[in-house]
C-alpha cells in the first residue's frame, strides 16, 4: 500500500477545544516527528518552553505563540499558571498545541499537565517526541546500549543531586550500566563524587554533550575524575546532558573516516 504523509498524519483530528502536549525533539527540526510537524501547521497557538527552537517555532502557521520557559535569568512560568493557561485557550475553543523540548513525558511535566487536563475535563493527546539524550548520544557516535559493554541505559535527572530525598546514586554506581544525566551540569561534581564512592572507577569514561543538534552544539569527552574541572574550565552550560560509562569509550572507535556528520546542525 502506498501511504502519503498526509494519510498518516490526518488521522487524529486536532479538533477545537483540544490540547495536544507535544514533544519537539531535540532542537533541529529535522527531528520533529511527523504529527509534530503536521500540528505546528495545525494549532491556533502554540505555548512553548525554552528549548523549542527558533527553526521549530519557524514551522508554526499561527503567529500566536506563547512562552511559558525559563530564559535570561528569569524565573521560569510556575506551572500552575502554565495549566490554567492551557485550560484557558482550550475551554476559549482553540486548538492548543503544548511544544516542549525533546519528549514531553522525559523529565517534561508533562504527566503533570495531562494530569491537570483529566481533572479539568479537557480532551487532550500525548504527541512523543524523540527525547534530546538519544539524539546526542546518536550526533555524537556513542550507542545508547551496544552488546557486550551495557545491558541498560539510566536515564537520570541530576538537578537534586546531593539533596536529602535524591536519587541513590551509589546504588546507580553498583550496577555498572551507563548513567544518562539530564539537567546535571551545575550538580556534575556530586554526582561524580557519589558514583565513585558507589564503586566507579575514577578513570570511567564521560562525555558532556552541549546543545545537540543545534548551532551551538559542542562536546567534551573526560573522565569521572576529571569531568568537574573539564565542564568549568571550558565552560559548558546548560542545555546538555552527561553520558557516564563504558559505551563512551566507543566514540572514538566509531567517529573514524568514514563517519559522516549526518547527525549535525
Ligand atoms: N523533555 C526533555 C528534557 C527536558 S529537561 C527531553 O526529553 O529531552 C531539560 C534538560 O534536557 C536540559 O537541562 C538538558 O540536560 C537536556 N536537553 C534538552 N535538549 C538538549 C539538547 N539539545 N542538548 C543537550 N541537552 C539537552
Amino acid at each position: 500500500m502506498n501511504e502519503s504523509i498526509e494519510t498518516i498524519v490526518a488521522a487524529p483530528e486536532f479538533a477545537p477545544g483540544h490540547v495536544w502536549l507535544a514533544g519537539a525533539g531535540p532542537g533541529h527540526p529535522r527531528y520533529l516527528t511527523l504529527e509534530v510537524a503536521d500540528a505546528l501547521a495545525k494549532a491556533d497557538v502554540i505555548v512553548h518552553d525554552a528549548l523549542v527552537s527558533d527553526g521549530v517555532l519557524s514551522l508554526a502557521k499561527t503567529p500566536d505563540l506563547i512562552f511559558v520557559g525559563k530564559r535570561g535569568g528569569k524565573p521560569s512560568v510556575a506551572q500552575d499558571d502554565i495549566t490554567a493557561r492551557l485550560i484557558e485557550l482550550a475551554r476559549a475553543g482553540k486548538r492548543v498545541l503544548r511544544l516542549k523540548g525533546g519528549d514531553p513525558f522525559v523529565f517534561g511535566r508533562g504527566g503533570e499537565e495531562a494530569e491537570a487536563l483529566v481533572r479539568e475535563n479537557i480532551p487532550f493527546r500525548i504527541l512523543p517526541g524523540m527525547t534530546s539524550a538519544l539524539a546526542a548520544l546518536a550526533a555524537a557516535n556513542i550507542p545508547a546500549t551496544m552488546r557486550g559493554i551495557s545491558r541498560a541505559i539510566t536515564l537520570a535527572t541530576g538537578h537534586a543531586a546531593g539533596t536529602p530525598g535524591d536519587l541513590d546514586w551509589k546504588a546507580l554506581a553498583k550496577t555498572g550500566e551507563p548513567i544518562v544525566v539530564y539537567m546535571g551540569v551545575g550538580t556534575i561534581g556530586t554526582i561524580a563524587q557519589l558514583l565513585m564512592e558507589g564503586g566507579l572507577s575514577p578513570e570511567t569514561p564521560v562525555a558532556v554533550l552541549m546543545a545537540a543538534t543545534t548551532p551551538d552544539e559542542r562536546s567534551l569527552t573526560a573522565t569521572l575524575a576529571t569531568v568537574q574541572a573539564e565542564v568549568e574550565r571550558q565552560n559548558f552550560v546548560a542545555p546538555a546532558l552527561i553520558v557516564i560509562g563504558k559505551i563512551v569509550s566507543m566514540r572514538a572507535v566509531l567517529s573514524g573516516r568514514t563517519a559522516l556528520p549526518g547527525n549535525k546542525p
